[in-house]
């Protein structure tokens, strides 16, 4: 009887993110290393000791930071972006590529082993189910943070 409310329009939640929607920071890259790991986390849904590793070896420390962002929550979708939170600003991750001065001037975006740790961050918790959805728009929101 107090349960029958909820009956019937269940199914309709436009908001719930669409496990489907690729990826952010696509799994197949042209280094078989990288694809290895993103694919990893994609088939276990948690961070495994060999993507861990595959970080950790690969990218120095850039798979350390991403790691610890990833498990304090520090990736928000919101929206319109995906957007990494560091310590001192906020990085808007977009097919596959960052808004960061590390992506700007130290890595080359052609090579798919170089990569910022937001962009590390992003593909790790969308693959883990980390990612820490927000119902706003970034673009209205960013200017209050
Ligand atoms: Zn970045």
């Amino acid at each position: 009887m107090t349960d029958g409310d909820d009956v019937g329009d269940r199914a309709a939640n436009p908001d719930a993110p669409d496990p489907s929607d690729a990826y952010v920071v696509p799994t197949e890259t042209d280094s078989d290393t990288e694809t290895a790991w993103r694919r990893e986390l994609a088939e276990k849904g948690e961070l495994t000791p060999g993507a861990v590793d595959a970080l950790m070896s690969r990218h120095d420390g850039r798979g350390a930071r991403a790691i610890e962002a990833v498990s304090e929550g520090r990736v928000k979708r919101y929206r319109d972006f995906t957007v990494v939170v560091g310590h001192a600003d906020e990085y808007v991750v977009e097919d596959g590529g960052c808004t960061c001065k590390d992506s700007a001037y130290n890595l080359d975006p052609e090579d798919p082993t170089e990569r910022c740790w937001h962009v590390l961050a992003v593909a790790i918790a969308e693959r883990i189910g980390e990612v820490d959805y927000h119902e706003m728009w970034y673009s209205e929101v960013r200017d209050f943070l």
